[in-house]
């Protein structure tokens, strides 16, 4: 098969869809892979790694499309990409088809078979590539936080890690998921004194057995959660609740009380939010403090590491374009259900049921 590459063409997409070890590995598998030129640059990757694992550098997006079977991207196509696609073209990438009609249109009229990363699901119901970017965001989530908590970026002028004779930064996580044991991870690693809430028991086990008693584990409700932010020093939200709006866990009256200067990093900003003040941000412009207090609540953290996140990404979805470029899509999705449930458009027709009842549509 011929596996294309393009650079990618939103704002501030810094990564790419194949490293040049994936590259290596398709083209011993026996395929053909093109690259854009100029398409490795943002993750810190050049040209020359592409041609030297054996894919061929293509001059242009266009002609990157015009020659691939199977494109692999990032994020979704933008309208200046739609008149690229062709007739049975496999496109494998983000997606997020639910709030991208026109894009629906345009892979149904091109008869595009679209393979979404934020759908292909295991029979355990996790998200394998989702994952990589929860790793990312949630490591991210105390460096930022960190920062954010030196003076000159409003913060109260807490050092997490303290030093000896003086008290260590207090961190507070909301959700134990991936983001929040990456986030414990790195807090604890500075040294930082650290709480996480979840509701779901079974996870506060794994992280006071993981962490061996260096993190304070308590049950989520109103009440503790409200106790918990009076000395905080950083809250970072990492809650969620699948398919649905983040809880609001942290109400405008909390975030008040909580000392001048104190930190809030609202990873789920993404679903909404899990406190009553956030406001989604961007990495031009990642804080605003309210009430004295600083928030961060950037909807797409990964980007700012671009090239990790390209790293973590690309691991997680190459075994998956191995086997699609092996075997076809049909073959591919009939020996994998969690691939087959990656499917949102095939043949000119919506195939995955949720983004066709969130846009009205029949599937
Ligand atoms: P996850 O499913 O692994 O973990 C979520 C946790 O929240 C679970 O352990 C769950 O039990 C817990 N939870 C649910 N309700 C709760 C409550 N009332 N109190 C306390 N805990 C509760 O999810 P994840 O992969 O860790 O993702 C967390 C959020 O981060 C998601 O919204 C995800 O989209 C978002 N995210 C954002 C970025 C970004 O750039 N901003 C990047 C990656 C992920």
């Amino acid at each position: 098969m011929i596996v294309g590459v393009p650079k990618e063409t939103k704002t501030r997409e810094y990564r790419v869809g194949l490293v040049p070890a994936g590259a290596h590995a398709l083209v011993r598998d026996g395929h053909r892979v093109v690259v854009e030129a100029g398409a490795g640059l943002g993750a810190g990757i050049p040209d020359a790694e592409y041609a030297a694992a054996g894919a061929q550098l293509a001059p242009s997006a266009e002609a990157v499309w015009a020659e691939a079977e199977l494109i692999v991207k990032v994020k979704e196509p933008i309208a200046a990409e739609y008149g690229r696609m062709r007739p049975g073209q496999i496109l494998y990438t983000y997606l997020h088809l639910a709030a991208e009609p026109h894009l629906v249109d345009a892979l149904l009229e091109r008869k595009v078979t679209a393979l979404a990363y934020e759908t292909l699901q295991l029979a355990d119901g996790s998200l394998p590539l989702l994952r990589p970017m929860s790793e990312v965001a949630g490591r991210m989530s105390i460096q930022v936080g960190a920062a954010s908590l030196q003076k000159e970026h409003g913060g109260k002028g807490v050092l997490l890690g303290g030093v000896p004779g003086v008290r260590h930064g207090k961190v507070v996580v909301l959700g134990a998921g991936t983001v929040g044991a990456n986030a414990i991870k790195m807090a604890v690693g500075l040294g930082a004194d650290v709480t996480v809430l979840d509701v779901n028991l079974n996870r506060l086990a794994w992280i006071d057995d993981v962490f061996g008693g260096r993190v304070t584990t308590l049950y989520s409700d109103a009440h503790t959660v409200a106790a918990q932010l009076v000395d905080a020093d950083l809250v970072v939200g990492a809650v969620l609740v699948t398919g649905a709006r983040a809880p609001r866990l942290v109400t405008a009256e909390m975030v008040k009380r909580m000392s001048p200067g104190s930190v809030l990093v609202d990873v789920a900003v993404d679903q909404g939010g899990c406190f009553e003040t956030t406001r989604p941000t961007t990495h031009d412009a990642p804080t605003f403090v309210l009430d004295g207090v600083v928030h961060y609540c950037v909807t797409n953290m990964p980007g700012a590491v671009a090239r990790t996140s390209t790293f973590a990404l690309t691991n997680a979805t190459i075994g998956y374009a191995r086997r699609l470029a092996a075997h076809g899509v049909a073959a591919a999705v009939r020996d994998d259900p969690a691939l087959a449930r990656a499917v949102n458009t095939a043949g000119g027709h919506l195939t995955y049921r949720a983004v066709a009842d969130s846009l009205g549509r029949p599937c």
